[in-house]
């Protein structure tokens, strides 16, 4: 089974309006007419300047979190419906930032993928260990729980709006990547749990991101691998320079 490749770019909280507009609309010139699907998750006060600019394109419009509640009384929060009216798409959950500097558990996370999936959302479900959950030979456990908590009561039906990306927070924003052998142990690890809870053909066809300094150097590489289908990118998504070579890497 092939699945196609999916590069995303996860702009975390850089970048002021004007800069977002100017990336956005050199993203859009740089990957026109690319052969893989593309997303940017701008930050939430960027995401109205940017939705125009990617409209219509191959860019999907991304957002990097939502509040696990409808609306309500949740000061400081982004509410689904917010970020449907603004023309997201898709919903970034379970980021290791957001598990770990913002302590986000599994059962936290697990309600917005349920409610961002009930607004018709596509999500990309966030999972990778510690280097001390790694070191203590962990790395599949972790990824594995975080998986299955994390799509808890999920539809077969819905799991086509499901992206997963392993991410080991060891290697996330610290130059350090896995190697894509490492990374493709867990990727096939993770497709296996897939496999369990939802079948084999669900598994052949989940789309799985690294993510994890991802360059233009490595991500060749990192592709090349039969159970890596894209990427989640942080630092090098900011520069058209870097993420572009990414984007349209081979
Ligand atoms: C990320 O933020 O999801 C990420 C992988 O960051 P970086 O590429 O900078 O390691």
């Amino acid at each position: 089974m092939s699945r196609s490749y999916y590069i995303a770019g996860n702009w975390k909280m850089y970048k002021t309006r004007p800069e977002a507009a100017d990336l956005a609309k050199a993203l859009v010139a740089g990957l026109r007419g690319g052969k893989h699907k593309y997303l940017v998750a701008p930050g939430f006060t960027l995401i109205e300047t940017v939705a125009p600019i990617v409209k219509g394109t191959n860019i999907r419009l991304g957002a990097q979190n939502c509040a696990a509640e409808e609306q309500g009384a949740h000061t400081g929060e982004v509410s689904v419906l917010q970020l449907k009216d603004l023309g997201v798409e898709t919903i970034i959950l379970g980021h290791s930032e957001r598990r770990h500097v913002y302590k986000e558990d599994d059962a936290l996370i697990n309600k917005k993928v349920k409610l961002a999936l009930q607004h018709g959302f596509e999500l990309i479900l966030c999972v990778g260990e510690t280097l001390d959950e790694r070191e203590a030979g962990r790395a599949e456990a972790v990824c594995e729980t975080q998986t299955v908590e994390g799509l808890k009561g999920v539809a077969a039906g819905d799991l086509n709006r499901v992206v997963i990306a392993y991410e080991p927070v060891w290697a996330i924003g610290t130059g350090k990547t896995a190697t894509p052998e490492d990374a493709d142990t867990i990727h096939a690890y993770v497709r296996q749990v897939i496999a369990k809870l939802y079948g084999q053909g669900a598994a052949e066809k989940m789309i799985i991101q690294y993510g994890g300094s991802v360059k233009p150097e490595n991500a060749a590489q990192l592709m090349a691998k039969e159970n890596i289908d894209g990427a989640l990118v942080g630092g090098a998504s900011l520069k058209t320079e870097t993420f572009v070579p990414i984007a349209q890497f081979g």
